[in-house]
């Protein structure tokens, strides 16, 4: 990427924060109590109970809350003088360890606190993140935290007053951001958005699909099925802005490919601020062969409309995802896809494009579960892959990479656009696409 276009996309990442913190658009939810479980049989999961707590002894007055958007607290305690013990579990068991806490804290004068987080598994200890708007977000000095692996407690220094202050185990991308960003998607030329079915709780599950005037060849992107995993939403955006702007290559791009985007799969989880799961108690991306959950049955089922249309061609399939550092999940190496060998092509040119950056990749993760990527390739013989962003990935570093990999995706793709239709596995032949059933094996087409 050119310098230039770097300053500019960050320059316009910026703009867009600060659009949110001068609250041009809302970037955190105006706090719905809660999911009302009471009548929806399809809730599997502990939601927790949205509320304030209030300590007033010793002076001054110490309030926490959970009453946001994306807030995860299940319980807040005095234990000492200034000093608190926030409680966090998960909304069901057994879990990945991949923990999300968020909570507000205020007091009616200065003081210095102390927080006890009990997270429920000693597995993982996020570092806590702070904030003064909920939008920019610095991590906690090390001063002011200790959270040792394997410790029953991290313990988390605060200097709070009476403007609120915001913790989290990551810096927050909430359902809010998240649609508002769709929502400007939406509005460039040839987008269009469309409703594709609801999650349990009744959130539209949003699909933006980019056509400025190209043939029927899709490049197929979602994210954010895990709740935590705020810099995959992260990466997500860069990609797609990249997709949308106006440089030569990407605007080139657009004339030879649609895009359809879902950027929020599981917008409950999220605003639950769960640690992995569906309402429904379920890890929406081992899913993928039972679509037990409406979520993960909507986006299936808008993808095998795209298959069915009259000339689809689908190239790629992108899940992002967050872990412990970034690495690209690839269909086994041993599959035949097209285009041909396109993953190991795309990591070898970013790895070309970022000498000083080690590009990591696997081909064997989870190849025997039922995940996003598994079911893309072997329902459309396109690849399918995880595009995972480490959790402690800077903003400014997924903007620069993930901007990276997506041009060298855009050449790659580009050399493909034309291919006759007889070069290569082409799905879908219209006789060989089955329906998915539900519990069902899902077809393979192509190898
Ligand atoms: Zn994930």
């Amino acid at each position: 990427m050119q310098p230039t276009r770097a300053l500019a996309t960050i320059a316009a990442l910026t703009l867009l924060l600060l659009s949110l913190a001068a609250g041009t658009v809302p970037s955190i939810a105006p706090a719905p109590a809660t999911t009302q479980p009471s009548d929806n049989a399809a809730i599997k999961v502990a939601l927790q109970e949205r509320k304030t707590w209030t300590f007033a002894d010793p002076a001054p007055v110490v309030t926490f809350d959970n009453t946001f958007s994306g807030a995860r607290v299940n319980d807040c305690t005095q234990v000492g003088p200034h000093e608190f013990k926030i409680l966090v579990t998960p909304e069901n068991e057994p879990i990945n360890p991949s923990p999300w806490y968020a909570f507000r804290v205020k007091a009616s004068a200065p003081v210095e606190i102390t927080v006890r987080l009990a997270i429920a598994t000693a597995k993982s200890r996020p570092r806590a993140r702070i904030s003064e708007d909920g939008i920019r977000w610095k991590r906690v000095d090390d001063a002011d935290w200790k959270g040792e692996s394997g410790a029953p407690e991290c313990v988390l220094k605060l200097k709070v007053g009476p403007k609120p202050v915001w913790v989290a185990s990551n810096h927050m991308v909430s359902v809010d951001q998240l649609w508002a960003w769709t929502d400007a998607l939406a509005r460039k030329p040839g987008a269009s958005m469309r409703t594709i079915g609801q999650s349990i709780a009744g959130r539209p599950i949003k699909l933006v699909e980019v056509d400025q005037g190209a043939p029927a060849n899709y490049v197929i992107i979602i994210g954010r099925q895990h709740p935590p995993e705020v810099t995959g939403s992260i990466g997500l955006m860069a990609f797609m802005d990249r997709v949308m702007d106006e440089s030569e290559i990407s605007s080139a791009f657009r004339k030879k490919f649609r895009v359809v985007t879902v950027p929020l799969v599981n917008p409950d989880g999220v605003h639950e601020g769960q640690w992995r799961s569906t309402l429904g108690a379920v890890d929406s991306n081992r899913d993928w062969h039972d679509f037990s959950q409406p979520e993960t049955t909507a986006v299936r089922d808008a993808i095998l409309a795209i298959q069915k249309r009259p000339d689809t061609r689908l190239f790629l399939l992108l899940d992002f995802h967050t872990t412990s550092k970034d690495i690209f999940y690839l269909p086994p190496d041993s599959a035949k896809t097209f285009p041909p060998s396109f993953s190991r092509r795309w990591v070898d040119a970013i790895q070309a494009r970022f000498p000083d950056y080690e590009v990591e990749s696997s081909g064997s993760h989870n190849v025997d579960q039922w995940t996003f990527k598994r079911w893309a390739f072997e329902t459309t013989g396109a690849p399918g892959i995880t595009y995972e962003l480490g959790s402690g990935t800077s903003p400014a570093k997924i903007e620069r990479i993930v901007q990276g990999a997506a041009d060298e995706a855009i050449r790659l793709l580009m050399e493909s656009a034309d291919a006759p239709r007889s070069e290569g596995p082409f799905p879908p032949k219209p006789d060989t696409i089955v329906e998915v059933k539900p519990s069902g094996r899902p077809a393979v087409v192509g190898p």
